[in-house]
């Protein structure tokens, strides 16, 4: 099955991938403007959001394929711009996919017979992935600029120290979102995040007050002691193989779909 994804590195006791708009069952506007040109028989969208408008029967094939991909449950949330923490092991994940609850970062915990993993859903925000380097825990965490300024970088590492995972011991792989270039912000809004987060301020193309969310996240990483930090270039608005809330805004009424970025640990994977 055909199911474009860009890899994350998380080190050799954790597997990663951000998945596209391409691969699953859904129609436009919950699919890529443009299809992917390689495959035919994959020209639907691949949402991963329940919360967006389509069809659920769509969203479960959707999910059902990216865990037939990644080769377990998965762990979802219902994501809310907050700094909730949800850890959870195999046992606790529905094969069908649905949701945690609400939550901005799930924490899987390694289970040696079966492999876990958990998600996170983004058009625009900050996908995270982070791993233990041993594959003891991995999460998943939503940072836009509700959860950069709630903090919930910071109460994922806790708890996940809390596990006895300290941030040395983690590696972090950063997603696609949205660049400076393409988010512009009220100056009172942009002077609100810089003053916590020095790294996220930016500049649009037009020169006027932006956001860089994924500096933000960065930095806020690397502060924390965070052994080795990755980030993707690409931007959610500029390109069109990916699901960006902003563009679907200028373009029309807003209605998108979500991509995921998936941290899976565990089963016979990264066994010592
Ligand atoms: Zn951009």
């Amino acid at each position: 099955m055909s199911l474009p994804h860009r890899v994350a590195d998380l080190g050799p006791a954790a597997r990663g991938v951000f998945t596209t708009a391409h691969g699953g069952v859904s129609d436009p506007p919950w699919a890529a403007a443009v299809p992917a040109p390689s495959d035919d028989a994959d020209r639907g969208g691949l949402n991963l959001g329940t919360h967006v408008g389509d069809r659920p029967g769509a969203v479960a094939e959707n999910r059902l394929r990216l865990a037939s991909r990644v080769g377990s449950p998965i762990g979802w949330m219902t994501q809310v711009h907050g700094n909730g923490v949800r850890v959870v092991d195999a046992a606790t994940i529905d094969e069908a996919g649905d949701s945690l609850g609400e939550y901005d970062a799930v924490v899987v915990t390694r289970d040696d017979d079966r492999p876990v993993s958990a998600a996170v859903m983004v058009a625009d925000c900050v996908p995270v992935l982070l791993a233990d380097a041993s594959g003891a825990a991995a999460a998943a965490v939503h940072v836009g600029r509700g959860g950069l300024m709630a903090d919930v970088l910071g109460e994922t590492l806790a708890v996940l120290a809390g596990l006895g995972v300290p941030p040395e011991r983690l590696v972090a792989h950063v997603g696609p979102s949205i660049c400076p270039s393409c988010y512009e912000v009220p100056p009172a809004m942009q002077a609100d995040v810089v003053a916590a987060h020095p790294a996220a301020e930016g500049t649009t193309a037009a020169g006027t007050p932006a956001l860089d969310l994924a500096s933000g996240v960065g930095a806020r990483l690397q502060a924390a002691g965070v052994a080795r930090v990755r980030r993707e270039a690409a931007c959610t608005y500029e390109r069109t193989d990916l699901f960006s809330y902003r563009r679907a805004t200028h373009e029309g009424d807003g209605r998108t779909g979500r991509f995921a970025g998936v941290v899976t640990i565990g089963g016979t994977f990264g066994a010592s």
